[in-house]
């Protein structure tokens, strides 16, 4: 028998779901597909930059900190010291309340895809996605790129962020030279200058 909180997922062997975005989001939901679901969900993760990033985890600064303490960070809600204790397997003294580089939490969740996909079951895609269309009722999804290729799908979940076109790099983000606590751009030592700079977004 499942755990009480982890969905059972009715599905057609072979179904294939195309999540499009795979920031925190697209990769969460992608992460929760492949750990749900028995064998035979095949999931096509697409995204147009580096997959597991997005807008937040892309920076490759470690002064960048997450803005939520590493106990409140899992991915999973039914194991919530998730990510403390990947961390920690890392050789990382990660303690609940501290507050871990943010790269750090795109290997996580990097390593959440490597986790639970067995072969077959994930496919990394990058490129643009353009459109999703539906030739007709009970007909597979279309996903089409921008260089003119396709895949179908079927279905699809739309996780593409607010798209500003911007990543949140450089020293603005830090708070430690606005006299905040080294390195950590927790909302609670935001300065007010600093808290209108993340609200650009
Ligand atoms: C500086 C900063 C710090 C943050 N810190 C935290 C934190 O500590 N804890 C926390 O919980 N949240 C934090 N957040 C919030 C966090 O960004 C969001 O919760 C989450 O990362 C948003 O993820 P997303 O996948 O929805 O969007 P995004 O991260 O924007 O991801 C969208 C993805 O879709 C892709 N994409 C867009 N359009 C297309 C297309 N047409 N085709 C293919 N791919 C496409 C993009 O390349 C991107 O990878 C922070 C945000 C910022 C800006």
């Amino acid at each position: 028998m499942p755990a009480a909180s982890t969905p059972t997922l009715r599905r057609r062997p072979s179904e294939v779901v195309a999540v499009i975005g795979a920031g925190a989001s697209g990769t969460l939901v992608a992460a929760h597909l492949l750990r749900a679901s028995q064998r035979g969900w095949r999931v096509i993760l697409v995204d147009r930059e580096s997959h597991a990033r997005g807008a937040a985890y892309s920076t490759r600064d470690p002064r960048h900190r997450l803005n939520v303490a590493a106990g409140r960070m899992s991915a999973f809600d039914d194991d919530p010291d998730d990510f403390v204790r990947w961390c920690r397997a890392r050789g990382r003294a990660t303690g609940e309340h501290d507050y871990e580089p943010r790269q750090i939490y795109g290997d996580y969740l990097r390593g959440l895809l490597e986790r639970f996909a067995s072969p077959g079951e994930l496919e990394l895609v990058r490129n643009r996605v353009v459109s999703v269309t539906r030739g007709g009722e009970r007909q597979p999804l279309t996903v089409a790129f921008r260089d003119g290729r396709s895949l179908r799908a079927d279905a699809a979940v739309v996780a593409i962020g607010n798209d500003r076109g911007h990543r949140p790099d450089g020293d603005r983000y830090l708070t430690q030279r606005r006299g905040g606590v080294p390195g950590c751009d927790d909302p609670r030592h935001l300065t007010p200058r600093s808290a209108a700079v993340c609200s650009e977004r």
